[in-house]
């Protein structure tokens, strides 16, 4: 199968193209292998931060079986392979899921928060950027023109507790691996990155208290959301 990739950097300019000539059956299989799994249970990770704290309170109290779905699974998967493919597309790319060295783990000395960046970038042999890579559907690939807040929020988050000046962002369409979109971000600021830090402190205190935090509803938010089931504070749209 051949498998047809576009790097356009900050989505907007094609800067190379590459062709690849790869197994994507293999590919995946290869991923599913080499996919790595945290355990969030002491700390607030990169991919929670910008959520809603209640349900970064319901997910560490009362977790549900839900351990993703095929397609969750399946789209892990994706994200690894493609960070192969990108690396066949001559980026250097290091301490991913797979690599020798495995993810890169950055803990906050004084927070309980933890981040694993998909991939750390290096130019000339030094770290620049941490890379994020999401999996979507076709259609909804095709209807992004900007990344959700929360993708940015970790990316650049990734990137200040890396201490490193850039975060890039790709989004690969899961259907057929064949396009990509692509952002890069200046790292979070300190002022900015300490709000999500507090934020995280509080949520770990609350779990603690056993008191359930504030909640957060908001359509991105709520729409894949597995307790929205139970949950009072769930996003309603308005009916005028
Ligand atoms: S349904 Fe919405 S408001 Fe309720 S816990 Fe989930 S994300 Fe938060």
């Amino acid at each position: 199968m051949t498998v047809q990739i576009e790097v356009r950097p900050e989505g907007r300019t094609k800067n190379t193209q590459e062709n690849y000539s790869i197994n994507v059956e293999a590919a995946i299989h290869r991923a599913f292998a080499n996919k790595e799994v945290w355990d969030r249970s002491d700390y607030i990770g990169a991919s929670e931060i910008a959520g809603c704290p209640l349900k970064i309170y319901y997910d560490k109290t009362e977790p549900t079986d839900f351990k993703g779905n095929g397609k969750t699974e399946r789209g892990h998967a994706i994200e690894v392979a493609l960070i192969q493919l990108l690396k066949q597309g001559g980026m250097d790319i290091r301490y991913h899921a797979g690599h020798i060295n495995h993810q890169k783990e950055f803990r906050h000395p004084d927070y309980p928060v933890a981040v694993h960046p998909d991939g750390i970038v290096y130019q000339r042999s030094k770290p620049f950027a941490v890379l994020e890579v999401k999996s979507v559907g076709s259609e909804y690939f095709r209807k992004i023109t900007e990344p959700l807040h929360s993708w940015v929020v970790q990316t650049r988050f990734n990137a200040y507790m890396a201490g490193l000046p850039k975060a890039l962002l790709v989004v690969v369409n899961a259907s057929d691996l064949e396009d990509v979109k692509w952002w890069e971000f200046e790292a979070m600021s300190e002022v900015e990155a300490k709000g999500y830090l507090e934020k995280a402190k509080k949520i770990m205190a609350a779990i603690e208290l056993g008191a359930e935090p504030f909640a957060e509803p908001s359509e991105e938010r709520c729409k894949w959301c597995e307790h929205k089931t139970k949950c009072a504070n769930v996003w309603i749209p308005d009916k005028e």
